[in-house]
């Protein structure tokens, strides 16, 4: 069999593996293929081995007609190849002879979630895979003539193999899926830990530079024939196609900045050459470049100074912790908690009426606002606790090593700062703040959601009651 094995470092030794899930399926494996007498292990290899091409044909069949699966199998070499080697893996499961060794059964499975893992098959499909081999080969065995009791034997053998084989083929994906989006990150964190402040200037520096050369040229006059530079073939063309690819991917800064560049590359830069070439100036073409300049500018501005704040995990406007960092917060504090049965607390603070203050005084305003209840809230909490910026005017406070009392206590010291907050607008206008408030204490539940989802139905609780005050969770 052709295999990578020998490059990939440190292949997984299952037979040295301590993990419980593990040690289980190796005890049921056993366990069940003890309870297969060797004539009938024999004529379900018999059955599956004629059957396993047409299986793996139905299979694909009806994953083809399936809109989310299909494009990952669209690809005429990936279904001949894929066919091939599940009807080989179908095969594997259920030989004739001897009871396949757990080991090498494992490793397989463990290579093929590998492979789900890299190519990023959605788990549900997997699943969903399994049950219609399942529904094939008992579909095969109940309509050939074997006993009551045979049948009964067989169909509970083939689901078990084909469960016992995905879990092992899960376990894996789960990891290799974690790996992956940890490599990912890190990828991204080796661009966000460059300087950015320093790369946005330079960005900033060789844009300008290819708008002046362009400038320069169209100066030069009527009755050029020498082209005007192109912006995808400038420094700052490349850059971007390159490593601002990677900075931006998949956030609309990306599209619009190449969209921009294109309508400058193959429009208005070729248009005006013409218009140049036959003598007839260069018409509306410096009020289009520049005009695409400066939308290219301002996007990355934006674009930088979001990434310059998410680089410390920080929101950009408020300074409070960005909120993709919640889960691996609360999943550690949950951890914590468990560990040393200390308590915490989730508190969200949503601003009262805060429609209002964009309403009357304009969003820059509700900006200023929002800045200054987070510097209030900031202030307010202990320097162990962790302020998010959960929406727009929501703030979830992660109270650490805090039960119902100090939770609460926490959460009234906030609605009341927030209360005394003034924020001062230009023209001597004075706008005050108000908050409602929920907290839920850290109840046992291992589910992270389960905590915020209580602090928020107490918030809006809070609010119901009439707002600026506080609610907690199953509280009295
Ligand atoms: P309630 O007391 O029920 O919470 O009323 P509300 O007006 O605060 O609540 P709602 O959720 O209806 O409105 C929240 C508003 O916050 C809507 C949105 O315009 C504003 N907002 C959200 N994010 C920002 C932001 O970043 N800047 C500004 N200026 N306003 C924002
Ligand atoms: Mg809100
Ligand atoms: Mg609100």
């Amino acid at each position: 069999m052709p295999t990578t094995a020998g490059k990939t470092a440190a292949r997984h030794d299952i037979a040295a593996d301590p993990n419980p899930s593990l040690m289980a399926a190796r005890r049921d494996w056993h366990r069940l293929q003890a309870a297969l007498a060797p004539e009938m292990r024999d004529w379900l290899a018999g059955l599956v081995s004629a059957s396993s091409d047409e299986l793996a044909r139905d299979f694909y069949d009806v994953l083809m007609a399936d809109a989310e699966a299909a494009p990952l199998l669209s690809n005429e070499i990936v279904q001949t190849r894929l066919r091939g080697s599940l009807a080989g893996w179908i095969r594997s499961l259920f030989p004739a002879g001897p009871a396949p060794d757990f080991d090498s059964m494992a490793t397989v499975q463990t290579r093929v979630g590998e492979v789900h893992a890299r190519v990023r098959v959605p788990l549900h499909l997997v699943s969903r895979g399994a049950r219609l081999i399942k529904a094939g080969i008992a579909g095969r065995i109940a309509g050939s003539r074997v006993g009551r009791d045979e049948l009964v034997r067989l169909l509970l053998h083939v689901e078990t193999v084909i469960d016992i084989a995905i879990e092992l083929m899960g376990a894996v994906f789960v990891s290799g899926i974690t790996h992956q989006s940890r490599d990912e990150e890190a990828y991204r964190l080796f661009f966000l830990s460059q300087d950015l402040s320093l790369e946005r200037e330079s960005q900033r520096a060789s844009l300008l530079e290819w708008n002046q050369a362009v400038l320069l040229a169209l100066a030069g006059g009527s009755g050029s024939t020498e082209p005007l530079p192109r912006i995808g073939r400038s420094d700052f063309g490349l850059w971007f196609h390159h490593r601002g690819g990677i900075m931006f991917e998949g956030t609309p800064v990306l599209d619009r900045v190449n969209e921009l560049m294109q309508r400058l590359d193959e429009g208005i830069l070729p248009e005006t050459d013409a218009a140049r070439a036959a003598g007839d100036g260069f018409g509306p073409a410096l009020g289009l470049i520049q005009a695409a300049v400066n939308e290219i500018r301002f996007i990355l501005n934006d674009a930088f100074q979001a990434m310059i704040g998410a680089e410390a995990g920080r929101d950009a406007l408020t300074r409070t912790l960005n909120r993709r960092f919640l889960p691996a917060i609360l999943k550690r504090e949950i951890t914590l908690a468990m560990r040393r049965d200390h308590p915490f607390a989730v508190i969200m603070v949503d601003l009262d009426h805060f429609k209002t203050i964009n309403d009357s005084h304009g969003h820059s305003a509700g900006d200023a606002a929002l800045r200054q209840a987070a510097e209030t809230i900031l202030g307010t909490c202990r320097s162990s606790d962790l302020v998010f910026r959960y929406g727009g005017e929501e703030f979830l406070v992660v109270a650490v090593e805090a039960g119902e009392a100090a939770a609460r206590a926490l959460a009234e010291r906030l609605r009341e700062a927030i209360g005394k907050t003034e924020v001062v607008l230009s023209g001597d206008t004075r706008i005050r703040l108000g908050a409602s408030v929920g907290v839920a204490v850290f109840d046992g539940h291992p589910d992270y959601n389960h905590l915020v989802e209580a602090a928020d139905s107490a918030m809006y609780q809070a609010k119901r009651a009439g707002r600026n005050r506080v609610v907690v969770a199953g509280g009295r």
